[in-house]
């Protein structure tokens, strides 16, 4: 992103990105930054989120604050250093998730049903349950689903049913936080991060994911984060409730 010229939608604000210390999360971070916001960026290791705030910290406001989403305590200790730091949120995106399984739905262990239910569903509500009462009128939220959630594929279908609970959720909060947040979401197609490795690091199946969108490529952490920025900034001050599919025109709904 270096050398482009990008807006500064989040002069003066404060946004606190989840699972952000590398792949999709840290881009958003990084440009939310760029564009002028605070930004508090967390993982469950203290090395990553160390060797991502050295990366950014030359060129934006960052704070690094380790965060393993299904921990209660350091879910509000993520909340009270912002508060401390900077006094106020205006942008939360919900980006952790994990998919530890290939197997079928019917076949998944019940511990691995509530661990995906658990990072990629509820760690979405808890964390906004927390960041919530200190988010003000102008205030935005943008979920990290993903282009599974349409199509649950066999190899990681409940991983998708996870991701299509996110289109839901969104809608529920978008009413429920209303009018003063706005909650919306970003379906990716796939992505060459460490996350989707196994699919994008095999030629074959990548050439297979690929073929699938219009576009003939996959998609960048770049791609991600300007869909985010939009969501999160005022230049969509009248969109919420909504899913943007960034997929390269990979077949998603009608
Ligand atoms: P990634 O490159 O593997 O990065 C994952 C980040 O999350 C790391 O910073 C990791 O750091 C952190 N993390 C993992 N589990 C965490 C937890 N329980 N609590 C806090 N932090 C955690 O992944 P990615 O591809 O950017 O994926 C980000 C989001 O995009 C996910 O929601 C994923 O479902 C979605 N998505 C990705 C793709 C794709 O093709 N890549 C497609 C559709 C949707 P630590 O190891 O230090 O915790």
């Amino acid at each position: 992103m270096e050398g482009t010229k990008i807006a500064k939608r989040f002069e003066g604000k404060v946004a606190i990105v989840t699972a952000s210390t590398q792949g999709i999360g840290f881009t958003i971070a990084e440009r939310l930054g760029l564009e002028g916001a605070s930004v508090v960026i967390s993982s469950r290791k203290q090395k990553n989120v160390d060797e991502a705030v050295e990366k950014l910290k030359s060129r934006i406001e960052v704070l690094g604050v380790v965060c393993h989403l299904s921990n209660a305590q350091q879910r509000k200790n993520l909340i009270d250093k912002t508060i401390q730091k900077y006094g106020k949120i205006d942008v939360v995106v919900s980006n952790a998730a994990t998919n530890p399984s290939v197997d079928s739905i019917l076949q998944t262990q019940e511990s691995v049903l509530d661990k995906l239910w658990d990072i990629n569903v509820k760690s979405s509500i808890l964390i906004l349950k927390d960041a919530g009462p200190h988010m003000s009128k102008g205030s935005s939220v943008v979920i990290i689903s993903s282009i599974a959630g349409y199509h649950p594929p066999a190899s990681m279908a409940m991983y998708g049913v996870t991701k299509t609970a996110l289109l839901g959720l969104t809608k529920a909060l978008a009413a429920e936080m209303a009018p003063n947040t706005r909650v919306n979401c970003v379906a990716p197609g796939f992505v060459p991060t460490h996350f989707a490795s196994f699919i994008t690091e095999n030629d074959a199946l990548r050439k297979e994911v690929e073929g699938r969108t219009m576009l003939n490529r996959l998609g960048t952490t770049q791609d991600m984060a300007a869909a985010t920025a939009f969501l999160a900034s005022d230049d969509a001050s009248y969109i919420t409730g909504e899913t943007l599919v960034v997929a390269g025109g990979t077949p998603s709904r009608l």
